[in-house]
């Protein structure tokens, strides 16, 4: 099972993370902490669901 950590976000993205293993939020350079309204990332719910690992 995936570890959960705090969620954060790329300034210039639409979406936030909430697994520090999401492929797509480990290129995220400059992390924003929190959620600021996005929606969660696709990855970060497959992996929440368990489709995925990361
Ligand atoms: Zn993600």
């Amino acid at each position: 099972m995936a570890k959960q950590i705090s969620p954060f976000h790329s300034a210039d993205s639409k979406v936030y993370h909430i697994y520090g293993s999401c492929s797509s939020g480990k290129g995220v350079k400059k992390r924003k902490k929190g959620t600021s309204g996005r929606k969660l990332c696709k990855a970060c719910k497959d992996i929440k669901a368990g489709k995925r690992t990361r």
